[in-house]
């Protein structure tokens, strides 16, 4: 199909100025190049320039997805709450769920995710081993409530996400189509012009699920990575990592108790006690809920105290948290009251009773620990594990940093921060078990279905491809997604000018390029800052000046160069210029 616009006509309401609101370029960028428009706090139109990169990129996703034999659908954005009661997210997945009635009053809510609508789909429709694997997949609108919906397309409330599904019948099926997936969403940034990284997601997860995101390398994205120069990268929330540790204190030396008035910061700490912040250590404490003779009529006293030691100067994290102690959560306000615990001089000596003490692996065999002393203003120097204290499980605890060892070669590990674009996920048999989805396997057994699932974030992936890819003018396509892909710009709209630079229009969309022409009576600066603004890869500058030598302007909005061309060369230079670059993202 000819694309061949007009910018008069066009609606595209470049913005002069940088809009308040948004805080990262592809945000700012996406409203002042007049792709996008709020509708409410995370909910956004797409104008006509925004949908043609949008619907290009959907194709490149598409394109992967066809090309592995993941089969295309369309599933419902309203979902009824029986699914999801059945499936056991009804009560847990909060608030971020967004939730509405019909006119009888049923449940129902708007997919953040569609695993319980196709797991019910399949189930009612696969019986037999000889039916698997299969494999489909949607483009849809996506609805979650997020608490702090911010930076455009980053993370809104409603965004459209490729997600697939995929069943198979034994383990090694799911493992052989995750990897095609895998490769697929590799083709996916390559062919968007993303520089990315696919990272471990839950590494250090036993017997856990096996994922991996694929991150977007962004100095503002909101997740931390780590990597490895032997090629090993994860996300810190989940990265397995090895501290370095050198304690100053080596020799064991006597328990002793300290007053601490006043103290508040682990810095603090270390300036008063006189040792390392690393030599510190910080306590932490968890509940589990614990099955025991009042299981099943359940009373808030049925919970288990855990204290989760990490050195001072370290974080614990949160996930590996729950990988130590699955179900653990993190005491609040009220249960610190509950418990009447100190909450800032929590320490491993004379817990509360049953308390469990798991503490960060790096501190296996340093005897000397300043910690808290379980009441309030004191801490204890000195603390010997295995002496003073005992230790029931080391567990690597803390959140990864740059600077600690990879888990794989030992290696330094270097940062960085990454926006993650896409994620593939082995789910196994939880939905399938929770929900009743079952085949009958080669010797006539019913089994549940084993599952992958598999997401790119359309919208969040277009913001990601503008947050790399702009400069001090505004947004630089890359030609796969670039909204068209040539702008003429006649300096003048009297016919000696217009009527050249029309015809290098026509014949370039002749050529099957997508082109626009600047045909607005503005000002010459207006239309170099819009169309720079917008970011079109190429540029053709009509001008008196160069007719009169019979030559056009070409520029490069990516390099900034500029070239004088032959009037009569203009079209196929262009033509071939643009097939070069379009070259680069096929694969
Ligand atoms: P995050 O951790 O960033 O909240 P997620 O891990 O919850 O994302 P998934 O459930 O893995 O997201 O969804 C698949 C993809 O959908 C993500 O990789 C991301 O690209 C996209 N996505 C998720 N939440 C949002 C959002 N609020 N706005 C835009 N895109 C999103
Ligand atoms: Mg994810």
């Amino acid at each position: 199909m000819k694309v061949a616009l007009r910018m008069s006509q066009l609606h595209v309401p470049t913005l002069k100025e940088d809009p308040a609101e948004a805080e990262l370029a592809s945000h700012r960028l996406l409203l002042r190049a007049g792709l996008i428009r709020k509708a409410a706090a995370g909910i956004y139109t797409f104008l006509p320039l925004g949908w043609r990169v949008l619907r290009k990129v959907e194709q490149i996703v598409r394109d992967e997805m066809d090309a592995i034999g993941c089969q295309e659908m369309l599933m419902p954005a309203v979902q009824p709450a029986e699914l999801w009661i059945e499936s056991g997210r009804w009560d847990v997945y909060g608030p971020e769920l967004m939730r509405l009635k019909d006119r009888h009053g049923r449940d129902f809510c708007l997919g953040p995710t569609h695993e319980e609508i196709i797991t019910a789909t399949v189930r009612d429709e696969l019986r037999s081993y000889r039916q698997l694997p299969i494999s489909l997949y949607q483009i849809q609108v996506k609805f979650r409530d997020e608490v702090r919906p911010r930076f455009g397309l980053l993370r809104g409330r409603e965004f459209i996400m490729k997600d697939a599904y995929s069943f198979h019948a034994t383990q090694e099926s799911l493992q052989e189509h995750y990897d095609a997936q895998a490769r697929a969403y590799g083709r996916i940034c390559e062919r968007l012009g993303l520089d990315y990284r696919p990272v471990v997601a839950e590494s250090g997860q036993i017997g856990g699920s096996v994922t991996t995101e694929f991150m977007a390398l962004a100095e503002n994205g909101e997740a931390a990575l780590v990597y490895c120069d032997c090629g090993w990268a994860a996300n810190v929330e989940a990265a397995a990592t090895v501290v370095p540790r050198n304690p100053a204190a080596t020799e064991p030396r006597d328990l002793e108790k300290v007053h601490t008035p006043d103290i508040r910061t682990i810095a603090e700490l270390s300036t008063f006690l006189g040792i390392a912040e690393h030599d510190t250590v910080k306590t932490m404490a968890g509940k589990v809920a614990v099955e025991g003779e009042g299981a099943g009529k359940r009373d808030s006293t049925d919970e288990r105290l855990v204290f989760f030691c990490v050195p001072g100067d370290r974080e614990l994290n949160p996930v590996k948290a729950g990988w130590a102690m699955p179900g653990v959560q993190l005491l609040d306000e009220a249960d610190f009251e509950k418990h009447d615990l100190p909450k800032g001089s929590l320490g491993p000596i004379a817990p509360p009773e049953g308390a469990l003490v798991i503490a960060d692996r790096s501190l296996e065999g340093e005897v000397s620990w300043g910690i808290g002393a379980n009441e309030n203003d004191y801490h204890f120097l000195g603390a010997m594990p295995g002496r003073d204290f005992e230790v029931d499980e080391w567990a690597d605890l803390v959140i990864a940093e740059p600077g600690d060892g990879c888990p794989v070669c030992g290696g330094e590990l270097k940062g960085a921060r990454g926006i993650e674009v896409s994620q593939v996920f082995q789910l196994g048999t939880k939905y399938s078990e929770a929900m009743g989805a079952t085949f009958s396997d080669e010797q006539g057994n019913e089994r549940p279905f084993i599952m992958g699932c598999y997401g790119v974030g359309i919208t969040r992936s277009l913001a990601a491809v503008i947050e790399q890819h702009n400069d001090e003018n505004g947004i630089v396509w890359p030609m796969s997604v670039t909204p068209l892909e040539v702008a003429i710009i006649p300096l003048g709209m009297e016919p000696e000018v217009f009527g050249p630079a029309e015809e290098i229009w026509r014949a370039l969309a002749d050529n099957g390029i997508e082109v626009v022409i600047d045909d607005r009576d503005e000002r010459a600066g207006v239309k170099f800052a819009d169309n720079d603004l917008i970011g079109f890869p190429y540029q053709v500058v009509v001008g008196k000046k160069g007719l009169a030598e019979e030559a056009v302007e070409l520029k490069n909005r990516r390099t900034g160069e500029r070239s004088m061309v032959p009037l009569a060369d203009a079209v196929s230079r262009v033509a071939w210029l643009v097939a070069e670059e379009r070259e680069k993202f096929c694969h």
